[in-house]
């Protein structure tokens, strides 16, 4: 089982199935999960703002949970209609025991498809936490187990940051940071994938994970490094390399900040003022030989929050541990 994280969501899923789509934001969004071209599990969440009016009109939450629940079949439903499919949809299934589900109030429900024989089971539930409502569904065909697959994934799902930290977890990379920093792109492309994010302050993590043998083409790890990861950054900082190892791997520390008489009189009123502005450009590179990945974590921080990297870097994995 792998677990997979996005914008404070996380899910164990069965090794095989990879992140399909992921839309939308911290607020509200959904993310769709796949397996042979199939959708297999699919997560909406919705921001308390976006269902204050729901709320806001009953008794209780688990009345709301019941709208929810409602308006999402009935959408569902209409959306079928549209490609001449009909669906039948049970909103009184127990499939999860109460032990299972621990606090949370929860609806679970499924629906299937006569005619081509798709089936889902899901639940809804409100987090009092965080305020979000999370719609989270498992699908496949009537001669797949998807009762049982839905008893074992549906209750790995959780919704918002824990301890302060967000895990940002698929396709190999796997972070945890800490929650006040919001994604500002993200990259999924053939051989590369990217997380960059930003908190209030401007400062920045990114954290990537290429394929090792498709993005060194037989060269070394700082020549690449140097072409392919900090060359956008080199007109705005200056860095030096140094051979290093981190995860039991070959790797190279970069040391760089800003450059440019503005910024480095920026920096030294920061440090008159203590208002501090990004001027760290702290990176460590790794070669995963076992899995042909090379990891990247670079952040841009304040010189007070320098040991950012630490902290990041020590939540990452980049091999299977045993
Ligand atoms: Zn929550
Ligand atoms: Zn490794």
């Amino acid at each position: 089982m792998a677990e997979i994280g996005w914008q404070g969501i996380r899910i164990t899923v069965p090794d095989d199935w990879e992140p399909g789509e992921f839309s939308g934001d911290g607020q509200s969004g959904h993310m769709r999960i796949d397996s042979m071209m199939q959708p297999r599990a699919l997560v909406r969440w919705l921001a308390p703002s976006a269902t204050k009016d729901v709320f806001g009109k009953v008794a209780t939450p688990i009345q709301g949970v019941d709208r929810i629940l409602d308006n999402y079949i009935k959408a569902l439903t209409k959306g079928e209609r549209k490609q001449k499919k009909h669906i039948e949809a049970d909103t009184s299934t127990r499939l999860l025991s109460k032990r299972k589900m621990g606090q949370r109030t929860v609806r679970t429900y499924s629906w299937r498809c006569p005619s081509d024989g798709r089936l889902a089971h899901g639940m809804v539930w409100h987090c009092k936490e965080c305020g979000r409502t999370v719609i989270a569904e498992v699908n496949g065909h009537e001669h797949e187990d998807v009762a049982g697959w839905a008893e074992t994934i549906l209750p790995t799902v959780t919704d918002h940051a824990m301890d302060g930290q967000v895990l940002w977890a698929f396709f190999d990379l796997r972070v945890l940071v800490p929650e006040e920093f919001r994604l500002e792109n993200s990259v999924m492309v053939g051989g590369k994938v990217e997380l960059r994010l930003e908190n209030g302050k401007r400062e920045v993590i990114s954290a990537q994970r290429w394929v090792a043998n498709v993005a060194l083409r037989g060269g070394d790890l700082e020549a690449w490094a140097k072409r392919d990861l900090f060359k956008p950054l080199r007109q705005q900082h200056t860095f030096k390399y140094t051979a290093d190892s981190w995860f039991g791997h070959p790797g190279i520390r970069v040391d760089g900040r800003r450059k440019g008489p503005k910024e480095h009189l920026g920096f030294m009123w920061g440090r008159i003022t203590g208002r501090e502005r990004p001027f760290f450009l702290d990176g460590r590179i790794w070669h995963c030989e076992p899995t042909n990945k090379i990891h990247s974590l670079h952040t841009l921080t304040r010189e007070s929050n320098r040991e950012l990297i630490d902290r990041i870097q020590e939540t990452m994995r980049c091999h299977p541990e045993d």
